[in-house]
């Protein structure tokens, strides 16, 4: 967009840290707009089809994902290292490399003579710098320090009491080879999905899976996503789940390290904007990893965002336009998100046939399965035919 900006990071150094995740149709677009579809398709997997299973293994829901559900673009399953990477790269060939300053912690903001001053903490917490810009924004995470000096009365993040406990095994393929599978319901739940082109290409599988269980309470464990855990924690649970089409206890053996995490977002606010400032991604609206939205609704905003800069002079009102854009459709996934998304489904089946069904139509309706599905696909904004009739030039 020809807008000159810095992205000030606190860690020391960018590494490419977590797991797997999605970037769905309506965020490919974005990033194909900007020339990185090949760079995508040579570090994710092209997502296929998205299963939905009972815990007893059972196939409750599958629909075809990406191009192969008519859209134009792809859904892409990710390393979240090998995206943030590639961005990275991208970002420094682009803007050079003094646009991305690693080992910078925001720590303070104000807004003086028509500009915002931001000030930086180094690694050891001492003073490092301070930046002027005519914007900031705020794309600071869960934990965000912009978000706090607006809400500073925000508690920490809501916990569901679920836990999540999240690895990659490298293993032989299942189903497609390139298929996203969910087990299970709300409080018990085992997602995998492939993530390698590489590994394919050598006929195995490298498979992101992600346990889910709930442990209950309301105060969040602690957030730290790069603390191992033991997988007793969580396996034993798991034993009996050796389906004919994965076998998930071998999967978790066989894995590297697991992380785990707390399932937590935060309630939606009603104003991001504030002068010359604004919020974006997870510090604008921290959401429950249900239906694929995390990276790919903070991909969203940031078109939302560079296109409102781009066309509106006045710099207050063009982050009130992004806010106008993206506020509302965000909180509609937070809460969305609460009530399962998409994955409504699963937990419909395990409340009416706790112990099983010989056929699922006794249990749940086509219907009723299609009705969640497409009702989802609209809140978090990639309804076919409205993604479909977006240009292929413009990045909102
Ligand atoms: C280490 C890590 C691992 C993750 N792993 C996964 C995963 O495996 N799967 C998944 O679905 N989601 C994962 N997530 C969440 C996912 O990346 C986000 O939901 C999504 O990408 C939205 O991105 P975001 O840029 O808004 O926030 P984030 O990805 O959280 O990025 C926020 C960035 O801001 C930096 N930051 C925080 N505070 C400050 C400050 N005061 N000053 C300067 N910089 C600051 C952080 O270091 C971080 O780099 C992970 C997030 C993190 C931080």
């Amino acid at each position: 967009m020809g807008i000159a900006c810095r992205v000030f990071e606190s860690a020391g150094e960018i590494r490419p840290l977590g797991v797997g995740l999605n970037l769905l149709p309506h965020s490919a677009r974005v990033l194909t707009v900007l020339g990185l579809a090949p760079a995508l398709a040579a570090s994710g997997i092209e997502t296929r089809e998205l299963v939905y299973y009972s815990k007893h293994g059972r196939r409750i829901w599958s629909e075809p994902r990406g191009r192969h559900a008519g859209y134009r673009w792809p859904q892409y399953s990710i390393h979240r290292g090998a995206l943030q990477l590639l961005l990275l790269r991208a970002v420094r060939e682009r803007l050079g490399d003094d646009a991305v300053l690693e080992g910078h912690r925001l720590v303070g903001f104000e807004e003086r003579d028509g500009a915002v001053v931001a000030s930086f903490a180094g690694r050891d917490g001492g003073a490092r710098a301070t930046a002027r810009g005519d914007v900031l924004v705020g794309a600071d995470g869960i934990h965000s320090t912009v978000r706090a000096a607006f809400y500073p009365d925000e508690q920490e993040p809501k916990f569901s009491g679920r836990l999540l406990w999240r690895s990659v095994t490298r293993s032989s393929p299942f189903l497609t080879g390139e298929s996203m599978i969910m087990a299970g319901h709300a409080s018990q739940k085992f997602v995998a999905y492939p993530i390698s082109p590489q590994a394919r290409d050598e006929g195995a599988s490298l498979v992101n899976w992600v346990a889910e269980l709930t442990i209950g309470g309301d105060e969040e464990p602690t957030r730290d996503w790069n603390r191992e855990v033991d997988r007793d924690r969580f396996a034993p649970a798991f034993e009996a789940w050796r389906f004919d089409w994965l076998d998930v206890p071998h999967l978790i053996a066989d894995s590297g390290p697991v992380y785990e995490f707390p399932m937590s977002d935060r309630d939606p606010i009603a104003r991001w904007s504030f002068s010359r400032t604004t919020l974006l991604g997870d510090a604008a609206h921290p959401m429950y990893p249900i239906g694929s939205n995390g990276a790919s609704q903070a991909i969203l905003d940031a078109a939302a965002l560079a296109q409102a800069l781009a066309e509106v002079d006045d710099l207050p009102a063009a982050l009130q336009r992004y806010e106008a854009e993206r506020l509302e459709p965000t909180s509609r996934i937070v809460l969305a998100n609460r009530g399962q998304g998409p994955e409504a489904v699963m937990q419909i089946v395990e409340d009416r046939a706790p112990q099983g069904f010989a056929r699922l139509g006794d249990v749940i309706s086509d219907e009723e399965l299609k009705t969640v599905a497409s009702g989802y696909k609209r809140v978090a904004g990639f309804d076919l035919e409205a993604l479909n009739a977006r240009g292929e030039t413009s990045l909102v």
